[in-house]
């Protein structure tokens, strides 16, 4: 298995350098506290959790995995005792309100540790994970009561969530859902039907689960119109905060999966489970955006911790491993052949994920602090930032998650024929990565939401919010030296914002042209959106060259990656752009008949 290091360098790069996170926290009030060294401070104690406590667990959760019974799901050795430790260390309630309970610390404070958690282990990083969901939605649409009996012990990591959403005949599409809530004389509801693939649905780390739960009332109008949402606790909770009777909802099974094993992916049972509503009746499915949201930036992370992860396992073994000499004359004369780093092309893929990690770190980590603007900004602030997180979240999930397994498909390829063999644990990182794409919306899913909703349906509004983002990096930063970045990102811009238009025009006359395009759509718009960050951090360590900072290398290797995005990756565009712009016809005139030919 991959030894995992925090890489506190470039983190610490990304928070302090690119995006002036105490400028930022200076000015947002009730985030004074986040300075630099404080949050420098925090993130160094969270590797060490990471590293030592988890990434040690990961091999074992793989080989494992979760043991169902009928008294309930054993999760992999160490696991529940790995999370004890992260309890009582105070870290689930890190970036929580202070009202309840939490620390208060910004919400890019918080991704920085499920970074590092789920670069070392992704599998357990999910428990906790799911818990940050289910505090944000009763946070936000729960009664005084609910966020009482719930709230609190949500935030102090003694109970986990669960997000309920999916059922056997749907997932993607939700307004199908069947499970019933039947209102009850005390206020409360019984909900029944079946769940299914429920992440961390059942364990032995906690003594209770909150279940956030999509259901319908009785006579709810059918589609998404007619969902409601629910709280139902795996065990009832009594008016004094204790816990009550066992509620009734079960893990009949848990499913065998291709990856991720040491999490519990679970068909839950609600038989007249008592359940307690959250928001309004029938607008369940708005206030589910809040946890799916919260889910869909964490698994962009998961994309980001694929990359990490492969990235490290894959630079050791090239180091490491002798094969054939360079081809420019050996580089390890003494030795009977060269380090596999000397060739072109174990770089171009170690490089592909070096620049993926890097460039998507910058991405979300600032994403996260648009969400600290809309949480803590004021409201003009507030609705700026919320339009850039409605546009930029799909790109993120999608995007990261893609390129998350194109990294760890490197990393085996760097491995040659280990890299097939359990031993060396990079076939698990293709395994554990390969279910991103397809959870909390497939890619396909976000691409149709990023160019139907987001760009077209704004009018293009969201989209020029980003675009003028980028139009002020580039006329502040006229340097000569900076060309190289600066003009294929204006270019690009521009370019975006006439394909943008093109797909809409060629929507309006076929419906199909926008779902044909949407997915090289939205990969094209990740490409320009990582060109952004690249850019920006290109200038940063270009300045810090020539003022002579003692940390030359690291800035020099900056803009040796940047230089490798722009001229190697970055180009991807030219394709996409070509065959999102080839219409509908090569995909829709087949008939469905033909294709059995
Ligand atoms: C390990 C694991 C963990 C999970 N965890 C959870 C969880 O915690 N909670 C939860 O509620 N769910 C969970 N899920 C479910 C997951 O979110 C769904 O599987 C996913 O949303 C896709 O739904 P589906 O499987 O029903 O696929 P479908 O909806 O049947 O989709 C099948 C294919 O059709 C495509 N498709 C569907 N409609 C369209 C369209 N209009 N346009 C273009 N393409 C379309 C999809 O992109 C996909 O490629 C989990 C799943 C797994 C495997």
């Amino acid at each position: 298995m991959p030894e995992y290091r925090a890489p506190l360098r470039d983190m610490s790069f990304v928070m302090n350098e690119l995006l002036e996170s105490e400028k930022l926290y200076q000015g947002l009030p009730g985030y004074e506290e986040a300075t630099a060294d404080l949050i420098n401070a925090i993130v160094e104690e969270g590797a060490k959790f990471a590293e030592q406590e988890l990434a040690p667990l990961n091999r074992v959760g793989d080989e494992e995995g979760c043991v169902w019974s009928e008294d309930g799901v054993k999760t992999p050795e160490g696991f529940a005792a790995a999370y004890s430790k992260y309890v009582e260390n105070g870290w689930p309630a890190l970036s929580a309100s202070v009202e309840d309970g939490g620390q208060g610390m910004p919400n890019m404070v918080g991704l920085s540790m499920t970074e590092m958690v789920g670069s070392a282990n992704w599998s357990w990083g999910m428990y906790p994970g799911l818990s940050h969901g289910a505090v944000n939605t009763i946070e936000a649409h729960g009664s005084p009561e609910q966020k009482e009996h719930f709230l609190t012990k949500l935030v102090s990591g003694e109970w986990t969530g669960t997000m309920c959403l999916t059922e056997s005949h749907c997932g993607t599409d939700l307004g199908l859902l069947r499970t019933k809530a039947e209102p009850q004389a005390d206020g409360s509801y019984s909900i029944t039907g079946q769940k299914i693939f429920i992440s961390a649905g059942e364990h032995d780390m906690t003594d209770n689960i909150v279940h956030i739960v999509l259901a319908r009332l009785p006579d709810a109008p059918a589609g998404t119109g007619g969902i409601s949402l629910f709280i139902v606790p795996k065990v009832n909770v009594k008016d004094d905060g204790s816990l009550g009777e066992r509620n009734a909802v079960n893990c009949a099974s848990i499913e065998e999966k291709m990856g991720i094993h040491g999490n519990a992916t679970c068909v839950l049972n609600f038989d007249g489970a008592t359940g307690y509503l959250i928001g309004p009746p029938n607008k369940g499915l708005n206030c589910m955006f809040t946890f799916m949201n919260t889910a869909r930036i964490g698994t962009a992370i998961q994309g980001l911790a694929h990359m990490e992860q492969s990235y490290q396992g894959a630079l050791a073994y090239a180091k490491d491993r002798l094969a054939m000499r360079s081809l420019t004359g050996p580089k390890n004369p003494d030795g009977p052949a060269d380090p596999i780093i000397v060739h072109p092309d174990v770089r171009r893929m170690l490089l592909t994920q070096k620049a993926l990690a890097e460039g998507s770190r910058a991405f979300i980590y600032f994403l996260a602090q648009q969400g600290d603007i809309v949480s803590n900004g004021s409201e003009e602030e507030a609705k700026q930032a919320d339009d850039m997180m409605a546009l930029l979240t799909p790109i993120a999930k999608a995007f990261m998650t893609e390129l998350g397994f194109e990294a760890a498909n490197h990393g085996v390829q760097v491995f040659g024929g280990h890299g097939f063999i359990r031993e060396w644990g990079m076939e698990q990182i293709v395994r554990d990565a390969r279910i991103a794409m397809l959870y909390e919306g497939t890619t396909g899913i976000q691409a149709m939401d990023l160019i139907g909703r987001k760009v077209l349906g704004s009018g293009g509004k969201l989209l020029m919010g980003f675009t003028g983002l980028i139009d002020t990096f580039c006329e502040e930063n006229t340097a000569e030296e900076d060309a190289q970045f600066v003009a294929p990102l204006k270019a690009l811009k521009d370019e975006w914002l006439g394909v943008s238009m093109q797909i809409g025009e060629a929507a309006m006359e076929n419906p199909d042209c926008a779902g044909a395009a949407a997915v090289d759509y939205l990969m094209y718009s990740g490409y320009v959106t990582l060109a952004y960050f690249w850019a920006r951090m290109a200038v940063i360590a270009r300045e810090k060259i020539a003022e002579g900072d003692g940390d030359t290398s690291f800035y020099e290797g900056k803009l040796m990656t940047a230089q490798f995005y722009f001229e190697r990756l970055l180009p991807r565009t030219e394709s996409l752009k070509t065959t999102m712009l080839s219409g509908a016809d090569n995909l829709m005139q087949m008939p469905e008949a033909m294709f059995d030919l």
